[in-house]
């Protein structure tokens, strides 16, 4: 399968060839061609497995033959809404690539910067429009957002916005737009709520789902350390001047644990810098480049903030504290051994927490690799949840596909965080 057989004009082709892309993925090859016949999506997939192309393709083919060259003023056709700003960029980055040679416009929109140059662009006249809810409601009640001429309606990680609270936002901007319209609907997990939101907003939709684990996941080393929850900072600063890491990104449970962590491996002479919910936008935006740029070297973040970060050669993710739900986890590590690249995946895990790893195994089909060899290792692994016992599991990352299984996990506790 390639990208020639799947119809896409010229334009996109040729971007496709600059950004390297080889053949479709399998999200690719399944959602363009329904896109681009006018149906609607409910897709289950996550980051990683190539999703935003799948719908970004398509999409800005649609509207590129839909447009009338002699057309007066541009009008928003297609609306992407993204649960956090990061993925928003993203997204919009994705749209500048594959759209780059179509003469398509598009805006970016999310909260926490200055509205003025987002609101001058719309107003200039777009085509596209890539947008966290809470900023384009704002915008929409201040005029500048007309979307009665939309055609796509796109949503992007769909559990997350339903997480960060944005259900009401995302009501109200469907009932802003025409009800005779093409709906992608895109979502890692599909507990009860989501399944609910979808059936109201999609029509005979194709249902596409890819498994849970990210293509690239047999490429990633798993270890798992235990080590009691008081030495996990040591542990930390041993594996980071031990093994020769060119990038971590690291993952703490609260946005005060990532600032303290920070602190402690910048004292220790590594750059380091965390990204969090009380950070500033633009110190996000500057952290992000700066570790993209391998300024820094570690870069400590909460799951919120990390959620779609796209980063190209990380070497190493380290789970600081086990994640609260399974899933977080495959989430995480999928984010190293990217693009067919190798990546170690570090988990720590204190004593309270082996319940935690139990569940994680019993998701990924499999053992994550204990590692005994390190100084901060506890001395009674025999009594401790399986540990220490000689055994080594495999090292491969099973999926067991079909995301639809997981959906009936309940995601109250991802509130908590
Ligand atoms: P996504 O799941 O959209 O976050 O994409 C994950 C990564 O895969 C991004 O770095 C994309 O640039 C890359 N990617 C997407 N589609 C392809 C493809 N067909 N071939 C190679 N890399 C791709």
């Amino acid at each position: 399968m390639t990208f020639e057989n799947l119809n896409i004009i010229q334009p996109i082709l040729e971007a496709l060839k600059r950004e390297n892309y080889v053949e479709p993925t399998p999200i690719q090859a399944q959602s363009i061609p329904a896109i681009m016949q006018g149906r609607d999506i409910f897709g289950c997939a996550q980051t990683g497995t190539g999703k935003t192309a799948a719908f970004a393709i398509p999409i800005l083919q649609n509207i590129k033959q839909a447009q009338n060259p002699g057309q007066g003023k541009r009008s928003i056709s297609a609306l992407i809404l993204a649960p956090t700003r990061e993925l928003a960029i993203q997204i919009s980055e994705k749209f500048s690539a594959y759209g780059k040679s179509t003469g398509l416009r598009h805006a970016v929109i999310y909260g926490g910067v200055s509205q003025f140059h987002q609101v001058k662009k719309l107003k200039a006249g777009v085509d596209i429009v890539i947008a966290t809810p809470g900023r384009l409601m704002d915008l929409m009640n201040q005029g500048y957002v007309d979307l009665r001429r939309l055609k796509i309606l796109t949503l992007d990680e769909a559990d997350r916005m339903l997480d960060m609270g944005f259900i009401n936002d995302i009501k109200k901007i469907i009932a802003k737009v025409p009800a005779k319209r093409q709906t992608l609907f895109f979502s890692a997990t599909m507990p009860a709520a989501i399944k609910k939101l979808s059936e109201t907003i999609l029509t005979d939709p194709v249902r596409i789902s890819i498994s849970p684990v990210n293509p690239s996941a047999e490429n990633i080393t798993q270890e798992l350390y235990y080590v009691e929850k008081g030495n996990k900072k040591n542990l930390l600063i041993h594996v980071l001047e031990k093994k020769s890491i060119s990038s971590a990104l690291i993952f703490t449970r609260t946005k005060r644990g990532a600032d303290k962590i920070t602190r402690q491996i910048k004292m220790s002479g590594i750059r380091a810098e965390a990204i969090h919910g009380n950070k500033s936008q633009n110190y996000r935006q500057k952290a992000l480049a700066n570790f993209k740029a391998k300024k820094t070297t570690v870069l400590v973040a909460t799951d919120i903030a990390s959620r779609g970060i796209d980063i190209d050669e990380l070497s190493h993710v380290i789970n600081y504290e086990i994640p609260n739900e399974a899933e977080t986890y495959v989430h995480r590590i999928g984010r190293t051994g990217r693009a067919g690249a190798s990546g170690i995946a570090l988990s720590f895990c204190a004593r309270e927490e082996q319940g935690l790893v139990r569940d994680i195994n019993r998701l990924i089909n499999s053992s994550i690799p204990i590692v005994t060899d390190h100084p901060f290792r506890m001395t009674d692994l025999q009594t401790f949840g399986g540990g220490g016992n000689g055994r080594r599991p495999r090292n491969r990352f099973n999926s067991r596909g079909g995301g639809q299984a997981r959906g009936g996990r309940n995601n109250h506790s991802r509130r908590r965080r």
